[in-house]
């Protein structure tokens, strides 16, 4: 469908070139230094965890069902921990290890295990020649990081509106040895926000891999952000392959990052029980065990996946008023306009926008131009290269309401302005 700006006449078009210039001329001269591009929260947010770290002292007993808080022990985490993080995910809590305060942390620690050591008793991955990584996108930079980080070659799979493209995706795992993984965020995905539907669960499921040491890394960073009620519906993994007959398959991460704190959540992994035998003798050289104090902290703090769902409810009241604003602005700002489409998700960290082709380098360099720093375009595919240079991710959760709704209209006009330029081009 053509922009309205490539269907306005030559002196038109020109006429509101003029127009937008002198909009951004003024936007310029306020010097503004604002910042949507951390997926991180915002000061209120971390806040209403600082009661947490009132929740232990000195004379707690650092006992936790047997287990010694405050001494080596446990490799698997405190067993409240791990039936804290078993609920969260909806597993048992005998697959479940909690260890560390990063769930990437986790995430790359078992591609690098792969690469050095292999998964099932299977060559390590650097000794098979070219392995591949599938990569539903836009998706998460840090994700296709650690892949190309081991030289595994980074493959795009579209991201559609109810997960990815399965069947790109059955084509690729169930035909190409070399496909060893791919990397899913199911729920409030990084950054289009969509949540898998049943079917695409099921078809995850219903895989049959060519490599017997493909495993879908199932990271489920935000399956407790929703921003109203009960949120969007995910159909748990675990079932779905117990369902078609699977094992072996699947690693799930999460963690409280975006909880609690930031880098000082706690981080959790779960699997079959063969694969965590093996993660279980991996980690088991790479730490002598997790750092059970905040473990502790957490349990006694979030208590269970109730007052989860009670404090992410008080998230919720912080982050909605923003992503509202998100679409509101935006609408305002574009309708009618046919150059830009935005998600609009009921969870997790990020609002996903399409300009048009080619626009997404220049919207992002305009905008920094006028004083907003957006996330790098390119960053939501691998190897940062997006091929159609359309996406941004647009991160709302950090800055203040006035701060964001000025960021807004900063991109609004820097998206009319690259759009009109483009149709002139
Ligand atoms: N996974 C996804 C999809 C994320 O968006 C993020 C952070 O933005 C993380 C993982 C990082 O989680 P952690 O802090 O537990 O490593």
């Amino acid at each position: 469908m053509p922009t309205a700006y490539e269907l306005m006449s030559d002196q038109e078009l020109a006429q509101e070139i003029t127009r937008l210039e002198a909009e951004a001329e003024r936007l310029r001269s306020l010097g503004l230094k604002l910042d949507m591009a951390r997926g991180k929260p915002s000061p209120e947010q971390t806040a209403l965890s600082h009661p947490m770290l009132d929740v232990l002292n000195s004379s707690t007993e650092m006992d936790d069902q047997g287990v010694a808080v405050d001494n080596y022990g446990a490799p698997d985490g405190l067993p409240s921990a791990r039936a804290l993080a078993a609920q969260i995910l909806g597993v048992d809590p005998k697959n479940v290890i909690v260890n560390g305060s990063s769930s990437l942390n986790l995430m790359h620690d078992l591609v690098c295990n792969a690469f050095t050591h292999g998964i099932g008793g299977n060559k390590p991955w650097s000794q098979q020649g070219k392995v591949k990584f599938l990569c539903p996108s836009p998706g998460y930079d840090r994700h296709f990081k650690v892949t190309a980080h081991y030289g595994i070659e980074n493959i795009p799979v579209p991201m559609l509106e109810d997960g990815p493209d399965m069947a790109m995706v059955k084509r690729l795992v169930e035909n190409d040895p070399a496909v060893k993984g791919i990397w899913c965020v199911p729920k409030y995905a990084n950054p289009t926000g969509v949540t898998y539907s049943d079917d695409v669960v099921r078809k995850f499921a219903a895989l049959t891999p060519a490599a017997p040491d493909f495993r879908i890394f199932w990271d489920n960073a935000y399956v407790v952000h929703t921003f109203e009620g009960e949120g969007d519906h995910l159909l748990n993994i675990f079932d779905a392959l117990a369902e078609a007959g699977k094992s072996d398959m699947v690693y799930e991460f999460g963690s409280t990052a975006k909880v609690t704190f930031p880098s000082s959540g706690i981080a959790f992994v779960t699997a079959s029980s063969a694969d965590m035998a093996e993660i279980r003798a991996a980690f088991s050289v790479m730490r002598v065990s997790p750092e059970k104090v905040s473990q502790l902290a957490h349990v006694r703090f979030l208590k269970d996946l109730d007052g989860i769902k009670v404090h992410m409810e008080k998230h919720a009241q912080i982050v909605r008023p923003r992503f509202e604003l998100v679409q509101e602005k935006l609408h305002a700002g574009l309708d009618g306009l046919d150059c830009a489409t935005w998600s609009n998700p009921h969870g997790g960290y990020f609002v996903s926008f399409d300009g048009p082709k080619g626009s997404a380098k220049a919207i992002v360099g305009l905008a920094a131009d006028l004083g907003v720093k957006l996330t790098p375009a390119g960053a939501t595919w691998p190897y940062g290269r997006d091929p159609e240079d359309t996406n941004i991710r647009i991160a709302p959760t950090y800055p203040s309401l006035e701060d964001l709704g000025a960021a807004l209209d900063v991109f609004v006009v820097a998206v009319k302005l690259v759009s009109a330029r483009l149709a002139k081009a």
